[in-house]
Parts: structure tokens; sequence; C-alpha cells
């Protein structure tokens, strides 16, 4: 077989820093995106031990990478080895994609900005009162984008008061929706105002505890459903929420659509997020 050299020998650099990142599935979407739209990129995982991730960042400027993802542990202490942020990013205070703009190293966040597209495959996120389950970083990104995005209301539902307080904090001091914090040390019942209830607590992950502890019965038909879980692709919770006649969405679309969000911002192509997610789905 011959391999496609796209009319140059070299390929544009992109990937993910991170430590545990042979599970990181990514790169799979990544490549098959790459692929299947012609572009002369590459994406790898690499395993970035803490005190060698200002070297690796700096690596990659060397070698004018066109950028690289960000995940655990490294979302906040890349901050301080780039020259810029963007505006959800800022906000939010975790970077979890760099983009090399011109030489410059500007941090992006696209874990909210992902969920808000698989949202608005359903509807629009402008005037929703919302129902959010976790106050962690999945829920930050979330909270901060569908603000952003035009979300009238957020309720932050969360067992520690301090990170709950937190974000509801951010939220109203640094968006234009309201947010209300909620302490759940006991059964939640869904205000009948939501038109939408998120679960981005990791309640339903694979091996972790089973299901929220909310009134069931408060869900109605009308509300919009989702989970920020990515395996197993359907979780008690979101099956509860369908058993009461509710449209419902997984993980699947936020991580699709945050990887078609960075190759945009890599590659200035806008790829079909079909081809990540069959890919996805393929490998999990
Ligand atoms: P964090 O550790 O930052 O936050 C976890 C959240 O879950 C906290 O709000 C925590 O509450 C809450 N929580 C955990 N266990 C319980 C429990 N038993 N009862 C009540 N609340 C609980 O994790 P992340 O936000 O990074 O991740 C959360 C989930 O989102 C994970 O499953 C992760 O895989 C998934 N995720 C999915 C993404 C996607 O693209 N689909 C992207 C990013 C994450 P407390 O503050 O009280 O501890």
């Amino acid at each position: 077989m011959t391999m496609d050299i796209g009319g140059s020998f070299r390929h544009e650099l992109t990937g993910c820093f991170s430590q545990g990142s042979d599970s990181n599935p990514t790169v799979v979407m990544a490549e098959a995106a790459y692929q299947a739209h012609g572009l002369h990129f590459r994406y790898i995982n690499c395993e970035v031990e803490p005190e060698f991730l200002e070297a690796a960042v700096e690596g990659a400027r060397a070698m004018n990478w066109k950028g690289f993802n960000c995940s655990i542990p490294h979302k906040t202490e890349v901050i301080k080895f780039l020259d810029g942020l963007g505006e959800s990013a800022t906000v939010i205070g975790a970077v979890n994609c760099v983009v090399n703009r011109g030489g410059k190293l500007i941090g992006e966040n696209t874990d909210g900005k992902g969920f808000v597209k698989a949202f608005e495959e359903v509807k629009s996120a402008s005037g929703q009162v919302i129902v959010l389950l976790g106050a962690g970083g999945a829920a930050r990104a979330i909270a901060v984008e569908m603000a952003l995005a035009g979300a009238k209301k957020i309720y932050i539902v969360n067992r520690s008061a301090d990170r709950g307080q937190a974000l509801t904090d951010l939220i109203n001091e640094k968006t234009k929706a309201t947010a209300e914090f909620v302490k759940w040390d006991k059964t939640f019942a869904i205000p009948t105002e939501a038109t939408a209830v998120i679960n981005s607590t990791s309640i339903g992950m694979a091996g972790v505890g089973a299901l929220q502890d909310i009134d069931y019965d408060s869900i109605t038909e009308s509300m919009l459903v989702a989970d920020v879980i990515i395996n197993p692709p359907s979780t008690p919770f979101l099956e509860e929420a369908a058993k009461r006649g509710t449209k419902t969405f997984n993980g699947h679309g936020m991580v699709v659509y945050q990887a078609v969000v960075g190759i945009k911002y890599w590659t200035g192509e806008d790829v079909d997020p079909e081809i990540l997610r069959a890919q996805l789905v393929a490998v999990l």
C-alpha cells in the first residue's frame, strides 16, 4: 500500500497531553475525520507527567504543532504556559484545547461548547431553565457555555456546598443568566419551570453509584433530559427519564462535538460529526 502524502511529506501535528492517555478515544475520532476530509493532519495521544507539562508545551511550540487538547490533570496548570485565553476558557478557568494562532498558543475550552452543540441538535439553548446536577469540571463548562448561549436560569444542584455555591456565583457574576444553588442533601424534585435536566455528576458511570436521588415523577414530558456519561451509553438516569416520555440524549454528543470544535480551530474545516460518532461507538 502506498501512503497518501497529501502533497507533502510533512503532516500538521495535533494531539492530547494528559495522564491516562491510553484510554482517551479522541484520537480515533480525529484521525478518522482527518482521513475522511483529506486533511493532512495527525493526532497523537501523549502521556505527559505534570513536571514535564511546560516542556511538552514548549515542544509543541518548537515543532509548530497546530494545537493540542489538554486533559486530566493539566487543564488549569497549562494556562501559565500559554499566550492568551478565549472567552469561555477565561470564565471557566480551565483549558482543554490549545490553538496555535500565528505562533501564539491560545487556550480554549471546548467541553461546554461540545455540550451546547449536542443540546442544540434538539432545541435552542436560548431561554432554557436548566436543572444541572453536579458542580465539577464538566458542570462548570456546561453551565458557563449554556449561559453564554442564552440560557435564562440554571439551578445548580450539588452535594458539596462549596463547589455548588462557587459555580452559582460564577454564573451570576460573569454571565447574563441567573443561577440558584440547591444543596443536594435530600431527594430533589425538579421545579415545574424547568425545561431541561442535565446530569453532570459521575453517578451512572460504569462502577460509580447507581441512580441520582431525584423525584423522577417530577420530570415531565416537555423537559429535555441529558447525561454527560459516555460509558455506558444508556444510564439508569436516562432510562428513568425516558419512561416519563421525555426526549433524552447521552454524553456521546458532547465528546463528539468538542472534537468537531477543536478540529475546526486547528484545521479551519467543519468535519462531519457522524464520522466521529461512528468511531466512538465502534471503540466503546
Ligand atoms: P468532577 O470530579 O469534577 O465532578 C464530579 C461531580 O459529581 C461533582 O459535582 C460531585 O459532587 C458529583 N458526585 C460524584 N459522586 C456523587 C454522588 N455519589 N452523589 C452526588 N454527587 C456526586 O468530575 P467531572 O465533572 O470531570 O466529570 C463528571 C462526569 O462527566 C464523569 O463521568 C466524566 O466522565 C463525564 N464527562 C463527560 C464528558 C463528555 O464529553 N461527555 C466531558 C467531561 C466529563 P461533589 O462536588 O459533592 O463531590
